[in-house]
């Protein structure tokens, strides 16, 4: 166990190197735990066409790149590895990861993202950013005059289908029962477009021919009956929830019944001095801007409460 550091930040999407920029402008001097895929969701995404400043869009690991170079310029330093373990029980903090190495901290920023749920396909993983996507807002607009499928039966799969008709020329969604799970009100918005059409109790089996490195169409399969059609189509949307990065902190920070973190006060948790921000805490804007937004915050709010100056 090495020295006691000032503050620990977990993660480095939007919201972890926010949170270190800050951090280090304010001299605390923080190490950040880098987990398996450096820089989060945007990590895998191709072009970001919506972070601001950048008119002509930028590339998803590019932009995570530069905000990795901008927290290690201010003296942000980093560490790999993914915790496994925390102790918030006494301070300082502890954590522990996957190699066995431990770390204290008097304070700590939890900003493990969260990722999109998958259906569990190969080609649905091989062809992120070639035709599928887990994000309307980031990719729709690559899809206009396209058709494309949305998969799930929630409030995201309504909203992200709804927003689709805004640039494809019709948008089917599937879902793997007969009745949605979303709210009536989004159902009856997505129910009344006119460029929506539905697919029940059919799920996806497959991406027909992924080696094009585009998705032409899918191998749908009705669970009802087995049988199994080929669907033509331009791209498929997976909108069947997100998972947040949250395991290791069950019984540690409280957590809402879907694994995201409850803050307490401001970005605070549960626990006085361990902070939290972007997708592990919010299920409802989930955009880059926002996490790095949050980032800034729970940077500020770590800050003054090592000061003692919280409020
Ligand atoms: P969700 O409510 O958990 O819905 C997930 C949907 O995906 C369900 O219809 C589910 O089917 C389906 N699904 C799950 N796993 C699947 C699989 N392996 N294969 C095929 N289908 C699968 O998730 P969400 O829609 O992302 O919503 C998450 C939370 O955010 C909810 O509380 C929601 O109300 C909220 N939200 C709110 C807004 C808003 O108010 N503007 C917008 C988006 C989300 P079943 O129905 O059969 O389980």
């Amino acid at each position: 166990m090495g020295d006691i550091e000032k503050i620990i930040i977990i993660g480095t999407g939007n919201a972890g190197y926010t949170a270190a920029i800050y951090a280090a402008r304010a001299n605390l001097n923080p190490l950040v735990i880098e987990g398996y895929q450096q820089g989060g969701q945007l990590a895998i995404t191709t072009d970001v066409e919506n972070f601001p400043g950048f008119p002509d869009g930028i590339q998803g690991p590019e932009l995570m790149e530069l905000m990795r170079k901008q927290a290690e310029r201010f003296g942000t330093r980093t560490v790999s590895g993914m915790v496994q373990g925390a102790d918030f029980s006494k301070r300082p903090f502890h954590l522990t990861l996957d190699n066995g190495k431990g770390y204290q901290a008097e304070s700590v920023i939890i900003a493990t993202g969260a990722a999109a749920k998958y259906i569990g396909l190969r080609a649905e993983r091989d062809l992120l950013g070639y035709g599928v996507s887990a994000c309307a807002t980031c990719d729709g607009a690559f899809f206009r005059g396209k058709e494309v499928a949305v998969v799930g039966g929630g409030d995201t799969a309504m909203e992200e289908s709804t927003f689709l008709t805004k640039f494809a020329s019709k948008v089917t969604v599937i879902h793997r029962r007969d009745s949605l799970r979303a709210s009536k009100i989004m159902q009856e918005k997505a129910r009344k477009n006119p460029k929506i059409e539905w697919i029940w109790d059919t799920t996806v089996a497959d991406v027909l021919d992924p080696k094009q490195k585009k998705v032409t169409g899918l191998k749908l399969k009705n669970v009802k009956t087995g049988k199994e059609s080929d669907f033509k189509t331009d791209g498929l949307f997976l909108a069947i929830g997100h998972e947040p990065g949250t395991g290791f902190l069950k019984g540690h920070i409280e957590l809402d019944p879907k694994g995201f973190i409850i803050l307490k006060k401001y970005t605070m948790t549960s626990v006085d001095g361990v902070f939290a921000a972007g997708d592990c805490v919010d299920h409802r804007y989930k955009q880059a801007v926002t996490a790095a937004g949050m980032g800034c915050q729970a940077a500020l709010d770590a800050e003054k409460w090592l000061e003692g100056n919280f409020g």
